[in-house]
């Protein structure tokens, strides 16, 4: 038989194994059609199945995304999992250096804010309080 628009459901379910369809619900997304497979599986809520593959490749790509920043930062491994409660403070500049940097990582987004709008973005013609207004249309 030819393959033609009207007999292309049935072909693909015949290629992947599907022997039937039956009403199924799923607790998050309400009813759809469960899949039959050949071995008698029955295959589960396609939605739940949809969002459990974006949530595995969002973590892969976070995985990518950490290691090419760890990389960039040029970070040694010995050092990646490392956090602030790990460092041991033993005279009084450690001590300063590390205060330096937790006020640096807690105020983070204040600093990358300012930093940003540092060279010539318009930040102090935005900022001048003689800006001329327009004049009102007469
Ligand atoms: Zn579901």
């Amino acid at each position: 038989m030819a393959l033609s628009v009207s007999n292309f459901g049935a072909h693909m379910d015949r290629k992947f194994g599907v022997i039937g369809r039956q009403p199924a619900s799923c607790f998050d997304h309400g009813e759809y059609s469960a899949v039959i497979l050949k071995g008698g599986n029955l295959s589960g809520c396609p939605k739940c199945a949809s969002n459990k593959r974006d949530m595995q490749e969002l973590e892969r790509k976070r995985c990518q995304f950490r290691i090419v920043q760890q990389s960039c930062a040029r970070i040694p491994k010995r050092f990646a999992e490392k956090t602030f409660a790990d460092f041991v403070v033993s005279n009084p500049a450690q001590q300063i250096a590390l205060d330096a940097c937790t006020d640096y990582v807690d105020n983070f987004r204040s600093i990358a804010v300012k930093v940003a709008a540092c060279c010539c973005w318009g930040r102090s013609v935005l900022a001048r309080p003689t800006w001329p207004l327009p004049r009102p249309v007469t």
